[in-house]
C-alpha cells in the first residue's frame, strides 16, 4: 500500500534494524521501545490487522506467532517471558495501520496492561 509505513519498511525505502526476513514476515526493533527486547514481526502482505490478516491467511498468522516465538528464543528472552501484542483500532492504541505483533521481553511486564 503506498502510504503505509511498514510497507515502506517491507521495501526498503525506509530504514530499520532488522532482525529477521523472509519471504513472507519481516522483524525489526521499535523504533520507540517499551521493554529491553521490542520488536515488531509484519507480514511482507498489507492487512489492516490480526483479524483482517487472520481472515484472509490464516496460515501467515500463525506463521507470525510462530516467528515471534522463534526470536524470542533468539534474543534469550523465551525463558524469562515474553508478551506478543497486537493492537486493533486506535482505541487500543493502533497507530500504525498494517498489522504488526509486538514482542516485547526482557523486563517483568505488568498485567493488567494499561
Ligand atoms: P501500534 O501503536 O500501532 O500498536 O504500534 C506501532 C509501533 O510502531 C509503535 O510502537 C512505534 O514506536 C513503532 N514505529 C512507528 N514508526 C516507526 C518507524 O519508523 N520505525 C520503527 N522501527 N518503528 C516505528
Ligand atoms: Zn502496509
Amino acid at each position: 500500500m503506498s502510504d503505509c509505513l511498514f510497507c515502506a519498511i517491507v521495501a526498503g525505502d525506509i530504514p530499520a534494524d532488522i532482525v529477521h526476513r523472509d519471504d513472507d514476515a519481516v522483524a525489526f526493533r521499535d523504533i520507540d521501545p517499551q521493554a529491553p527486547v521490542h520488536i515488531l514481526v509484519i507480514p511482507t502482505s498489507h492487512h489492516a490487522n490480526a483479524t483482517e490478516l487472520a481472515a484472509a491467511d490464516p496460515a501467515a498468522a500463525g506463521g507470525l506467532l510462530a516467528l515471534a516465538g522463534s526470536i524470542a528464543e533468539s534474543e534469550g528472552i523465551a525463558d524469562s517471558g515474553y508478551r506478543i501484542v497486537t493492537n486493533t483500532g486506535e482505541g487500543a492504541g493502533q497507530s500504525v495501520h498494517h498489522v504488526h505483533f509486538h514482542l516485547l521481553g526482557g523486563r517483568d511486564l505488568q498485567w493488567p496492561p494499561g
